[in-house]
């Protein structure tokens, strides 16, 4: 099959130094997102593209080398950091495409995502390692609650974090006319997937669509490092079944001194494009607030890896804790008993309904002494909580 490559990262309006960057490397793709104080989100996207890299071309295994590659990259990014303190608690997620034969292999870590446009409609192949899709998934935020969450940065895994990685792998079918896309949140952060879905539907030309897509980011805020690289797959011109010719083009592409992974030729069409770290990162703006600023969102992406630990794990004595509370507070509209406290962090509930009554919520509010219903009203125990239902339903019924 042939491939048309495009593809181009973007620092976006808000940020003073371009942390994403991708490879482009028949038959290999990727994009990653970098995170850290100083430079360490830069260093940490490209060792891992580095890394990544050096996955061999021609392989038996290749879906397993390329998630044993990405695992290496996170001990690359991990050693970095622990050898450097300015690098200290870097990290990067990465989204990796690797083609064989008429296969796409793609491995994962993060909230980059890869989509796949086939005969007009486009899925999303990745799911996001990160609070509010969990959140999601466990049914307490819808998707477009988590596309405005302002904790939806939050990661759950990443690159560089710990020794070991769990990496996500999918292995599908190619079909001629299929487009992929690899792209980071700065991306899906800022445009919904229906618009992205419009524009890789309109606009065939892998390099055309690539850069639209970054604009209509732009456009929409541009509030983080955008970067997308689309791929399509077609039917080679009386070509047989192997790799076909490459196309790809840049814009705005440049490389780190002494970066390994080297483009051949800035900007000239190359099997081998790299866009590890942009050039556009503006100097004079350096001096602004973002480094304090994206030191605290790594401090909590740490917290929420603490706290998504102790509610998943249940291994912590908090837990316990936290099951021996109860209280009476409302769901639905209704009052009902809740085990747990009544608070959440970062959104995440702490408590969940035990058992639900008949009872409007509303009514009771109007009560002067069960005013505090909303906020939830402390008992010992479940006994103690079915005693304080029962002296609401007293209450409800003497009420005028
Ligand atoms: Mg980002």
């Amino acid at each position: 099959m042939r491939v048309r490559v495009g593809a181009r990262t973007d620092i976006g309006r808000s940020r003073d130094h371009n942390e994403d960057g991708y490879l482009v490397r028949e038959p290999l793709f990727a994009v990653a997102d970098g995170m850290g104080g100083h430079r360490g989100g830069e260093v940490a996207s490209s060792v891992a593209l580095e890394s990544l890299a050096q996955l061999p071309k021609e392989s038996d295994g290749l879906l397993r080398a390329l998630v044993d590659r990405i695992r290496e990259a996170n001990r690359m990014v991990l050693e970095r950091g622990e050898s450097d303190p300015e690098l200290r608690g870097m990290g990067t997620t990465l989204t990796a495409l690797v083609t064989q034969e008429q296969k796409a292999h793609v491995a994962h870590v993060g909230d980059s995502r890869a989509y796949l446009l086939r005969d007009g409609s486009l899925q999303q192949l990745t799911e996001d390692h990160s609070l509010v899709q969990r959140m999601v998934r466990e049914g307490k935020l819808t998707p477009e609650q988590a596309g405005r969450h302002p904790q939806r940065s939050i990661l759950t895994r990443a690159l560089g974090v710990d020794a070991e990685v769990a990496v996500d792998e999918l292995t599908l079918p190619l079909l001629a006319g299929d487009r992929l896309l690899l792209c980071t949140d700065g991306l899906t952060g800022m445009i919904d997937p229906d618009r992205i879905h419009e524009i890789l539907e309109s606009e065939r030309d892998p390099q055309a669509a690539s850069d639209l897509l970054v604009e209509e980011a732009n456009g929409a805020g541009g509030d983080d490092n955008i970067t997308v690289v689309v791929v399509d797959f077609e039917d080679a011109p009386g070509g047989a079944g192997g790799d076909g010719a490459v196309a790809a083009s840049t814009q705005r592409q440049s490389m780190a001194p002494g970066d390994p992974v080297g483009a051949k030729g800035a900007g000239a069409p190359s099997a081998e494009v790299t866009g590890v770290i942009s050039a556009a990162s503006t100097e004079e703006g350096a001096e602004a607030e973002p480094a304090p600023r994206r030191r605290r969102w790594w401090r909590l992406v740490l917290w929420a890896a603490v706290v998504a630990l102790l509610i998943a794990g249940g291994l912590f004595a908090g837990r316990a804790y936290i099951r021996s509370q109860w209280y009476v507070g409302v769901a639905e509209g209704q009052v009902a008993i809740y085990r747990g406290i009544p608070t959440d962090a970062f959104g995440y509930e702490l408590s969940g309904v035990e058992e639900s009554t008949d009872l409007p919520a509303a009514e009771v509010l109007r009560l002067q002494p069960w005013q505090g219903l909303e906020e939830g009203i402390t008992a010992n125990g479940l006994a103690d909580a079915r005693q304080v239902v029962q002296q609401i339903r007293l209450d409800l019924e003497e009420a005028p």
